[in-house]
């Protein structure tokens, strides 16, 4: 909101990008605090620059994978997003600019350098001094020499919805009684959500929960977890719940699963979807791969391996599934922090995933209950937890980082606790496609005894630095698939101790969040 800071970004993008002259750029946003003035300024900014067109969703609003959907449909030479995600919005939240490339996906880590690279020599922004747009009116308007068009932010998403999944069985679906919850959390997804679950597939209005865009959200954070979407969360624990329930973040990326009485993890979902794609008409053909963030449980793996499918582990960030789906490699991808998509896009879809869930239980006819009992029954449990510790100091969690980091080499065969290292590595990705290596993207620990143990530090700032804990442990079944997830991975917080003694470094009795 400082004045020149947002040109100043902006301007970065567009000279890291080699200009945007002749371009076509799609610009929208989540519709937090500032969105409004940051299209304004963004439009005048593209006129000034010499931009030829752009697309901007009605009231300046596009959700992530709306806006990703459009660059391709359009094939537009960018776009400009703007949300910071499931963080909080309004004066004193957070706000976010995102540029993605031609291919629809987050800009890699080169064109975020060239972009950096050029905000350090930054010496003058260019804007056009115009009055500002009304965004309200659909189709083209000029400013300057540019052609603005302005878009239904749904309809295009809506139709790309449509074409993959039967609408006609999710329709007869919901009218068999079947009772579906949605919950907005006041961000993005409210508007198409009412026209994709209401409008086109006939659910009652009243399945929505929170589905006006508010610029701060109604104040909470606009994250589809059990933490901030309680209300959900009790209302499908409850006797008479719903028989799917789902919520999506501020930007519409990321999904929350749920069940009558269940809770389903991202990395199940994600396994779930890949071992019950070729059931919609989008992925009949089958799917050419999948792939998961490194942290994400293994029973992708599980589902891959048993239907012959390649797998892939990347760095957790979705542009490292970028050229995975270019190249056609994987069909499949996602990450254990709620994002689940597929290469219709290249960005994770919240809606997306919500509309795989209805089309695979309205083919199936079971309980979400039941399609988790019959999984785990195929290809065993994964239980999985990630545990959060916040606010460490930042220089003590480097530390710990750097002890670790010097213990690896020697953990193969040693007891940690009640579990043995079977294998232990800093985490580096070589991608497949072009070649180009990411290092130190967190440590994997492997134990003889079927469980993993993931460590990341993330989010080192000025309010101290955030400490990952993944966990993950292998139940094949018959028995033992009922069992508690903290209870199944016991051994696995113990042997963390042991390697880490963080509780007792950090002096905490147990973390912060537990997903
Ligand atoms: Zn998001």
């Amino acid at each position: 909101m400082e004045p020149g800071y947002l040109e100043n970004f902006i301007q970065s993008i567009w000279d890291g990008i080699g200009g945007i002259e002749g371009k076509c750029l799609v610009v929208g946003g989540d519709g937090r605090f500032f969105n409004k003035q940051a299209v304004q300024i963004i439009l005048k900014m593209a006129a000034a620059s010499g931009a030829a067109r752009v697309i901007v969703g009605q009231e300046g609003l596009l959700s992530t994978p709306a806006a990703s959907h459009l660059i391709r449909l359009n094939e537009a030479d960018g776009g400009v997003i703007l949300s910071a995600s499931h963080n909080p919005g309004g004066p004193d939240g957070d706000f976010g600019v995102k540029f993605n490339t031609a291919n629809g996906g987050p800009a890699p880590a080169p064109v975020t350098e060239a972009i950096y690279q050029a905000s350090a020599t930054l010496s003058e922004y260019h804007i056009l001094d115009a009055p500002d747009l009304d965004l309200t009116p659909l189709g083209p308007q000029r400013l300057g020499e540019m052609v603005v068009e302005v878009v239904d932010p749904v309809a295009d998403y809506a139709a790309l919805m449509e074409e993959i999944y039967d609408f006609q069985a999710i329709r007869a679906l919901f009218s068999s009684g079947f009772r579906v919850t949605f919950d907005a959390m006041h961000a993005v997804t409210g508007p198409y959500a009412h026209e994709i679950l209401v409008n086109r597939l006939g659910a009652p209005a009243a399945s929505l929960r929170n589905a006006t865009p508010l610029p701060d959200f109604g104040g909470g954070h606009p994250d589809p977890n059990p933490v901030w979407a309680h209300e959900l969360m009790s209302q499908m624990m409850a006797s008479e719940a719903p028989d799917f329930g789902a919520a999506s973040d501020g930007d519409g990326d990321r999904n929350m699963i749920l069940g009558r009485g269940i809770y389903v993890t991202p990395s199940d979902s994600l396994a779930v979807i890949a071992a019950n794609a070729q059931l919609t008409p989008g992925y009949s053909a089958g799917l050419a791969g999948v792939a998961r963030s490194m942290p994400t449980s293994s029973a992708l793996d599980r589902v891959a391996e048993k239907r012959g499918l390649d797998c892939y582990a990347t760095p957790t960030g979705w542009k490292f599934f970028g050229n995975l789906l270019d190249a056609g490699r994987a069909t499949l991808c996602g990450e254990e922090s709620a994002g689940t998509g597929s290469d219709h896009i290249r960005e994770k879809d919240g809606l997306w995933a919500v509309l795989m869930w209805l089309n695979i239980l309205a083919v199936r006819q079971q309980s979400v209950a039941e399609i988790m009992r019959s999984h785990w029954q195929e290809f065993g449990r994964n239980y999985y937890s990630r545990h959060d510790y916040e606010d460490l100091d930042a220089e003590a969690a480097a530390e710990l980082i750097d002890e670790v980091r010097q213990k690896l080499d020697k953990l193969a065969g040693a007891p940690l606790g009640p579990l043995t290292v079977s294998a232990a590595e800093d985490f580096s990705y070589a991608d497949p496609v072009d070649g180009s290596v990411t290092t130190q993207q967190g440590f994997q620990i492997n134990f003889a005894e079927d469980a993993r143990l993931v460590l990341r530090l993330s989010g080192t700032g000025t309010s101290g630095a955030t400490l990952r804990v993944y966990m993950e442990r292998f139940v094949a079944g018959p028995d033992g698939l009922d069992s508690d997830p903290q209870d199944a991975l016991a051994d696995v917080v113990i042997a963390c101790e042991a390697l880490t003694a963080l509780r007792q470094r950090f002096g905490r009795d147990a973390p912060d969040v537990m997903t």
